[in-house]
């Protein structure tokens, strides 16, 4: 299977033609272009195969853990009251999520979106969130890129999860007002300066429950300065809802 992604990955004529007829005519998977897919573009062998977050992570951060919570939650609690991630930034996802990011699949976030509702379905959290809140991306970065790659995520979750349930999606509310360096760049202790105060809100979430959308959570630095901005607006739960978590080196 590895050998078939690879391909995929290079050639990317053929992946926007595979992809194409994945997302637009469904008929087949784009990892492997077998015929018989589900509704989020890949066939049942391929799903398989992907790195699915083992059960035993921690409740609090998705890290992998021997009780319920991790020794680090544990000792240092962020500021967010649970994460759920579909995946371990593992390959494929990696390989996928850095081709989202930095190539031009938009349509990536319909397959992402929907395996992100069909696991919050699965832990059953949606029922008690108000809002869903994606990873706000700076005005100057967004220029560059050209689109938010949570928002994009979140909107089509959101669109899955809403056939009865009242979660809002919110991405006027809040804002990131510093430019700040990519995260990616950065070692953990400057992660946490460099997203300090980043966030600005202009909204009461007082008794709001609230999940942020994201892609990737790696030191989970800017989730947890998001969920604190959010508490000190009144949230009183927040929650990551994550693509994929990257595990400690
Ligand atoms: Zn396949
Ligand atoms: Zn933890």
């Amino acid at each position: 299977m590895r050998q078939i992604i690879n391909n995929w990955l290079k050639n990317s004529h053929l992946s926007k033609l595979k992809f194409f007829s994945a997302t637009v005519l469904r008929e087949n998977c784009f990892l492997c272009a077998a015929s018989r897919i589900k509704n989020h573009g890949l066939c049942e062998a391929c799903l398989k195969d992907l790195p699915w977050l083992p059960a035993n992570s921690c409740t609090k951060c998705s890290l992998s853990s021997g009780g319920q919570v991790c020794g680090s939650c544990l000792s240092t609690p962020p500021y967010f009251d649970a994460t759920h991630a579909v995946f371990l930034y593992n390959y494929p996802i990696d390989a996928l999520i850095q081709r989202y990011k930095y190539g031009d699949t938009v349509s990536l976030s319909h397959t992402f979106g929907q395996l992100m509702s069909e696991k919050i379905c699965l832990v059953n959290s949606q029922e008690n969130i108000d809002l869903m809140i994606p990873m706000p991306m700076h005005p100057t970065r967004l220029k560059q890129r050209g689109f938010n790659q949570a928002l994009e995520i979140a909107k089509v979750t959101n669109q899955a999860l809403n056939k009865n349930n009242k979660t809002k999606l919110d991405y006027k509310s809040v804002k990131r007002q510093t430019l700040t360096p990519p995260q990616a760049s950065l070692p953990l202790k400057k992660r946490v300066k460099n997203i300090k105060g980043a966030f600005m809100v202009n909204a009461d979430f007082s008794g709001k429950r609230i999940a942020i959308v994201d892609d990737v959570m790696t030191t989970g630095a800017s989730l947890n300065e998001l969920a604190k901005t959010l508490k000190q607006a009144g949230a009183t739960h927040v929650e990551c809802w994550v693509i994929a978590r990257t595990l400690p080196h």
